[in-house]
């Protein structure tokens, strides 16, 4: 049976959720969940009961070296005959993995929407979405990492047998994270929320979010914001979705007042379920989404978080 390396991403002490997704697409391999800098004593009961069949616990500070993690993880790589690692699409894995491929002279493909790691075959979107390519991966390791929430978890009880690695590498030294900012703390990321709602140029204003920042409250949700709304000073950039903003794939979107530009689109596409509140019925948003409630925002969005 193939092996497969997974990255794990922790938060407040418990698996992310974008990390069982990338176990579950290693379903029918032989899961090696790779943990670093986390207490694996307290996540194995839930690596177990999502595929992992190891669980290594890979010693050592490597939090402010993003060098010494990558240089760590490949020679665990080595070391576990792995035949695949897959990791998260997110800020972490993107960096991490571009080392780990530089490191093992190993193609990666990266932001994938489906993996066959029999077939080392991966799909992933291109042209902002306009297109789907199928690539297979000649090569003897696959390396890849997944759009966050692309994958549902779904359980699949292993064995989750804890072993310790440590190969004692020495850092490059080449970069050392001294401070980590996060921009809104207690806030969801936006690439990685099961569920986002939208607000767009009809909005009008920086003081509306908190409409929908009510709503998302009760729904669990990250708040994001079209080009429009960016454009006009009503939310930074860091909420922006589409095509110059976020790709995010969340289990459910409601756009609020957002017209449906293909340049918001690109970055929403893959949403599985697509909610559209605007007052023109003949907005392009609703020949794209599954739900659509034409409506004033400011009427709709509060009686559905009373509903809530
Ligand atoms: C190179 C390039 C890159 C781009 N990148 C991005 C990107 O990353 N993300 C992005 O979003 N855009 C991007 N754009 C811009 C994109 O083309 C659109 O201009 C933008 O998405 C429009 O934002 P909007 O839908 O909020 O605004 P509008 O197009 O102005 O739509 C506002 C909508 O709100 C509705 N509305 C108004 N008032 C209300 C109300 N009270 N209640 C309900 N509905 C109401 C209107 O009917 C309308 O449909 C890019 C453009 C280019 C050229």
């Amino acid at each position: 049976m193939a092996k497969t390396g997974i990255l794990i991403e922790v938060e407040n002490n418990i698996v992310k959720e974008t990390s069982l997704g990338v176990m579950t697409a290693a379903a029918g391999s032989e899961i090696h969940a790779l943990v670093m800098d986390a207490d694996t004593h307290t996540l194995k009961d839930q690596l177990a009961e999502y595929g992992a069949a190891t669980i290594v616990d890979i010693k050592g500070d490597l939090s402010k070296s993003p060098d010494l993690a990558a240089e760590t993880l490949a020679a665990a790589v080595t070391e576990y005959r792995l035949d695949a690692l897959l990791g998260t699409a997110s800020s972490i894995g993107k960096d991490l993995f571009a080392r780990v491929a530089a490191i093992m002279d190993a193609p990666i493909v990266s932001d994938c929407l489906e993996v066959n790691l029999d077939e080392k075959r991966v799909k992933k979107s291109h042209f902002s979405g306009k297109t789907f390519a199928t690539l297979k991966v000649n090569a003897e390791r696959l390396l890849c990492t997944i759009r966050p929430n692309a994958i549902e978890p779904a359980a699949a009880p292993a064995a989750g047998e804890v072993v310790e690695f440590d190969p004692g590498l020495a850092d490059p030294g080449l970069l050392k994270i001294t401070a980590v900012k996060k921009e809104d703390s207690g806030k969801l990321d936006l690439t990685e929320a099961p569920v986002i709602i939208a607000g767009g140029r009809a909005i009008n204003g920086p003081e509306n979010f908190s409409m929908l920042e009510a709503c998302a409250a009760k729904l669990g949700a990250a708040v994001g914001a079209s080009r429009a709304a960016v454009d006009a000073g009503y939310a930074p950039h860091s909420m922006q979705v589409g095509q110059t903003g976020k790709t995010v794939s969340p289990k459910l979107y409601i756009a609020c007042g957002v017209s449906g530009a293909v340049q918001h689109f690109a970055g929403m596409k893959t949403s599985k379920v697509i909610v559209a509140i605007n007052e023109d019925k003949d907005a392009p948003i609703f020949a794209k989404c599954d739900y659509g409630i034409v409506g004033n925002i400011f009427d709709v969005v509060p009686v559905l978080t009373e509903r809530l």
